[in-house]
C-alpha cells in the first residue's frame, strides 16, 4: 500500500467514525489532494475533482487532457473523464447521485467557483472544511515525510552557509541579485525551486517582514534579513537568518540581535509534547518583551510547515494546539524598527517523543 492510499484510508475510517457526521470528502488541486491521491497541480478552471466516500473506493473526475497524467500519478482506478464538448455533468451527476452525501467536507483552499458549483449540485447536503479530518493527519508528519523536511532545510542552511562566504563581495550587489545567487545555491545544494518568494531585505528594508525583494544595494554596516526557503520531493523548508556582511551595523542592532536571538531559542526551549501552541508563542515573545521590544514584534511567533509552507498549526499567542510528535513548525520571532532595520531569525523545528529536534542548524550570528 503506498502512503497515499494508506493516508486515504485513515481518511475514510474518521469519516465513518461514530463521532463525524460528514460522509464524504470532496477535494480540487492543491496540498490536501497530493496528500491523499499523489496528484500534484494547480487549480485550473476546468474541472477536477476527488471525491472520497466513507467506504468503498474514491472516485476522480477529471478533464479528458488531463486523465493520462492522473492515471500515472496515482493509485486510484476510478478515474472518470470528461470532455470539453459536453463539461463535467454527465460524468459529476451520476457520481454524486450515487453518493447522495448528507455532508461533505470541501478542500480549505478550493475556488469559490468550484464550492458554489457543488453547493448548487448538492442542494441536500451541508458542507464544512476537510481540515476536519484532514488537520490532525496532516499535522502529524510521517518519516518519510521528516525526511524530504530535514533534506529541505539541509539545502537551506547549506544555502546560507555560502551567502554568508560571500562576505564583503556581497556589498554593492542588489537585493535582487543576491536572492538570484540564493536561489542558485539551493538548486546547487539539492533543492527544487523555491518554496515562496525569497525574501532579501537590506538596511531600512529589513523593517518591513514582508518586504518585497528589490533594487536596493547592499551597503557596509547594513543588516539583511534573508528568508527563503526550497523544497525536495514537495517539502518546503523555511528558515532566515540576519546578517552584516561588512562594516559597522547601526546604533542598538548588537543588541536587538542578540535579544531576537535568545527569544528564537526560548522558543524552541518551550517545545515539548502537550505544551500547547500558545506557551512556545510566551516564551519566545516573553524575551522581546522584557527587552522593551514588546510593540515591535507584530507577528505571530511561528506557523505550522507540511506541504504547505503555511500550515496549522499557528504559533500564536493563546494558541491551544497541544504539540503532539511529528509537528513541524516555525520558530521566527522579529523586531522591526521602522525607517532602521529589522531582525528575524527563523528555524523549523520538529516535536519528538520527548522534546524538540531542530532541522536548521546554520550559523545564527549576525558577524559574515
Ligand atoms: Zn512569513
Ligand atoms: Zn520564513
Ligand atoms: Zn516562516
Amino acid at each position: 500500500m503506498t502512503p497515499f492510499e494508506r493516508r486515504t484510508r485513515r481518511v475514510q475510517s474518521r469519516l465513518a467514525a461514530p463521532g463525524t457526521d460528514a460522509d464524504t470528502l470532496a477535494l480540487s488541486p492543491g496540498q490536501d489532494l497530493y496528500y491523499l491521491s499523489g496528484v500534484d497541480r494547480d487549480p485550473s478552471d476546468r474541472l477536477l475533482l476527488f471525491v472520497v466516500p466513507e467506504r468503498g473506493d474514491p472516485t476522480f473526475v477529471v478533464p479528458a487532457l488531463e486523465a493520462p497524467s492522473v492515471r500515472e500519478a496515482t493509485w486510484i482506478d476510478d478515474v472518470r473523464t470528461w470532455a470539453d464538448e459536453t463539461g463535467p455533468d454527465p460524468v459529476l451527476d451520476p457520481v454524486l447521485d450515487d453518493l447522495s452525501p448528507s455532508r461533505v467536507l470541501l478542500a480549505d483552499r478550493m475556488w469559490a467557483a468550484v464550492s458554489l458549483d457543488l453547493r448548487e449540485r448538492l442542494p441536500a447536503a451541508s458542507f464544512g472544511l476537510a481540515s476536519e479530518v484532514l488537520g490532525p493527519l496532516r499535522r502529524r508528519k510521517d518519516d518519510r515525510e521528516l525526511d524530504h523536511l530535514r533534506a529541505a532545510a539541509e539545502a537551506a542552511d547549506a544555502a546560507m552557509a555560502d551567502v554568508r562566504a560571500l562576505g564583503a563581495d556581497a556589498v554593492g550587489r542588489t537585493e535582487a541579485e543576491l536572492a538570484a545567487f540564493v536561489e542558485e545555491r539551493l538548486d546547487a545544494h539539492g533543492g527544487t525551486g523555491v518554496a515562496f518568494d525569497t525574501i532579501v531585505a537590506a538596511g531600512p528594508n529589513g523593517a518591513d517582514p514582508h518586504h518585497a525583494t528589490g533594487d536596493r544595494e547592499i551597503r557596509p554596516g547594513d543588516p539583511v534579513v534573508l528568508d527563503f526557503g526550497t523544497r525536495v520531493a514537495g517539502y518546503p523548508s523555511d528558515q532566515t537568518r540576519t546578517v552584516v556582511f561588512a562594516g559597522d551595523p547601526p546604533p542598538a542592532f548588537e543588541t536587538v540581535h542578540d535579544v531576537v536571538r535568545e527569544a528564537t531559542a526560548a522558543g524552541v526551549a518551550a517545545v515539548d509534547p502537550g505544551v500547547r501552541t500558545g506557551a512556545v508563542d510566551r516564551a519566545a515573545r516573553s524575551v522581546i518583551e522584557a527587552a522593551g521590544y514588546g510593540d515591535r514584534f507584530v507577528h505571530r511567533t511561528g506557523h505550522g510547515v507540511g506541504l504547505d509552507v503555511h500550515e496549522a498549526p499557528d504559533i500564536v499567542a493563546g494558541g491551544e494546539v497541544e504539540l503532539e510528535p511529528g509537528m513541524v513548525f516555525s520558530v521566527e520571532p522579529g523586531i522591526y524598527l521602522p525607517d532602521r532595520f529589522g531582525v528575524r531569525i527563523e528555524d523549523l523545528v520538529v516535536v519528538t517523543d520527548d522534546g524538540v529536534d531542530r532541522l536548521n542548524r546554520t550559523d545564527r550570528g549576525w558577524r559574515c
